[in-house]
């Protein structure tokens, strides 16, 4: 039976499965995190997706002023991709936006999207007016919960410190050196400061070292270069000054990759993720000041798409980038976190702490299942855009593989954005299902058989619509003022 647990590492991925764990279990469970500040967290501003606040302050009982005061995240409503196609931007909010059809149309929404794609939803009005929150019917805030959280990667680990050091999770600084393995897994590990320690399960959380699952048990690492060729990021940005706080992400497509924009309070962070097989570090940040020419200071920061189709072995679950790592396009290592750490927690407590392989098998599956469904969504934004003739774009389109999501943009080359295809969906999830695949489809305006030309009656019929949405959304909350 488990009854104590260490983690390795202390970035976001190592505190939250501490927070996680320490709230599932019951109290006798030690929970022990060691980590070494001077390698210290990775340090990117982050976007999230909806599910991490919602972990966050539902299931974690983070107080959301204390969280505000510390961290000061900005809300997030979605991602404007920005030179994707041939539009000059289209938005992906958070939530479903596209999967409806008006009642007195005979097509759903996306059939009538050609030329405008902007105010389909109030999310996505929102985003088109630079709104944060909708009005309820008093005039107050409309709390809908869905949106995601941008902030800076520090402050979220200084704030989770000091919660897990509250919840009675011992901190340690220290660095880990070497392994001792055997039948069972890991049976003892060594740090440079002399001590050594022991625990029944180890949860791998040392990033993209991954010193426990990788280094010490060998279980290696799929790359899935096939699908994402970037490799690398050019990370800067500058103080504020004036900007507009945006609602959003922007994931702006670059001759070589893309480039993001994360909104803080006070500082405006931009990051230039890149193929280095594509173009040199020297050239991708000239290209980055060229678009970004307040750009202060920056660094490089290289990575691997990949992840390890097993990420619980014997008694090591790595998680977090030590367990696998898609570059940042859609945002989703933080919530992939929060899902993990939920579905370790929920292992331990329904097998009594003592998992047998039937169980870690399972949650082998799922966890694999998800990073498969999120390396085909990704994959596809890259195969679809058909805006840029540079080297890197030309073999995007002709060599990415997109896997299972094949099936179903040959379904949508075939019948438009149609909602029959949803067991064509390689997950259907939240925002990664058919409605999150229809929106960057019509978004790129990737091209699809016609088969009905919608009438005037029925375009006035859908811009009505499309007007009701927009009033919402300019009478909508500013930053600052909700
Ligand atoms: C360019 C880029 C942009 C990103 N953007 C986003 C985004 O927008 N949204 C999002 O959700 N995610 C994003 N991510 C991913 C996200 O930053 C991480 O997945 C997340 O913060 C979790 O990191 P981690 O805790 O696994 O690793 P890290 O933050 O690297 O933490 C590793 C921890 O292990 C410790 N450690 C390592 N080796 C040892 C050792 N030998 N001994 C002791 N301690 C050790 C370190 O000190 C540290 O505490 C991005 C990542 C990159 C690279």
């Amino acid at each position: 039976m488990i009854n104590s647990i260490l983690v390795l590492g202390g970035g976001s991925a190592g505190l939250i499965t501490a927070l996680g764990l320490r709230a599932a279990l019951p109290a006798g469970v030690t929970v022990t995190l060691v980590r070494s500040t001077r390698i210290g967290a990775i340090g990117v501003g982050e976007g999230t997706t909806v599910n991490v606040p919602f972990y966050l302050h539902n299931h974690l009982r983070m107080d959301r002023a204390e969280f505000f005061r510390a961290v000061d995240p900005s809300y997030k409503r979605g991602v404007r991709f920005k030179n994707w196609g041939p539009r000059p931007h289209y938005d992906y909010a958070l939530g479903r936006n596209l999967s409806f059809q008006l009642r007195a149309l005979p097509n759903p929404a996306g059939y009538y999207c050609d030329k405008e794609f902007t105010h389909i939803s109030p999310a996505m009005s929102l985003m088109e007016h630079g709104r944060f929150f909708l009005r309820d019917a008093k005039g107050g805030v409309l709390d809908d919960g869905v949106y995601g959280y941008h902030f800076e990667n520090e402050r979220l680990v200084e704030h989770l410190e000091s919660v897990a050091a509250a919840r009675g999770i011992a901190l340690i600084d220290d660095e880990f050196m070497s392994a001792q393995t055997g039948e069972g897994g890991i049976s003892l590990l060594h740090f440079t400061s002399g001590r050594s320690m022991r625990a029944d399960l180890y949860v791998d959380a040392s990033g993209f070292r991954a010193e426990l699952l990788g280094a010490a048990l060998g279980e290696p690492l799929e790359s899935f270069q096939s699908s994402l060729f970037c490799d690398s990021a050019v990370v800067g940005g500058w103080a504020r000054a004036g900007e507009p706080v945006l609602p959003y992400t922007v994931a702006e497509a670059m001759d070589s990759g893309w480039c993001w924009q994360i909104e803080h309070r006070n500082r405006i962070n931009r990051g230039y993720v890149y193929a280095s097989s594509f173009v040199t570090d020297a050239d991708a940040e000239a290209e980055f000041r060229r678009k970004n020419p307040k750009i202060t200071q920056t660094r490089i920061v290289r990575f691997i798409s990949g992840a390890r189709r097993r990420s619980w072995v014997k008694n090591v679950v790595a998680i977090g980038n030590s367990c696998g790592f898609v570059e940042p396009l859609e945002a989703t290592a933080l919530g992939n976190i929060c899902e993990q750490t939920a579905e370790i927690a929920q292992c331990l407590s329904d097998t009594g702490r003592d998992p047998r392989p039937s169980a870690i098998d399972a949650y082998n599956g799922l966890v694999w299942r998800r990073w498969c469904m999120i390396r085909w969504f990704l994959a596809t934004h890259y195969k679809c855009n058909s805006r840029f003739d540079t080297p890197f774009w030309r073999a995007a389109r002709a060599d990415t593989d997109i896997g299972e999501a094949g099936l179903l943009l040959r379904f949508f080359e075939d019948n438009g954005p149609s909602m029959m295809a949803t067991g064509l969906v390689p997950q259907p999830i939240e925002n990664f299902g058919l409605d999150g695949y229809w929106i960057h489809l019509v978004g790129m305006k990737v091209p699809y058989r016609r088969t009905h030309a919608p009438s005037a009656a029925e375009m006035q019929t859908w811009n009505s619509h499309r007007a009701k949405m927009s009033a919402m959304g300019v009478n909508g909350f500013a930053f600052g003022e909700y």
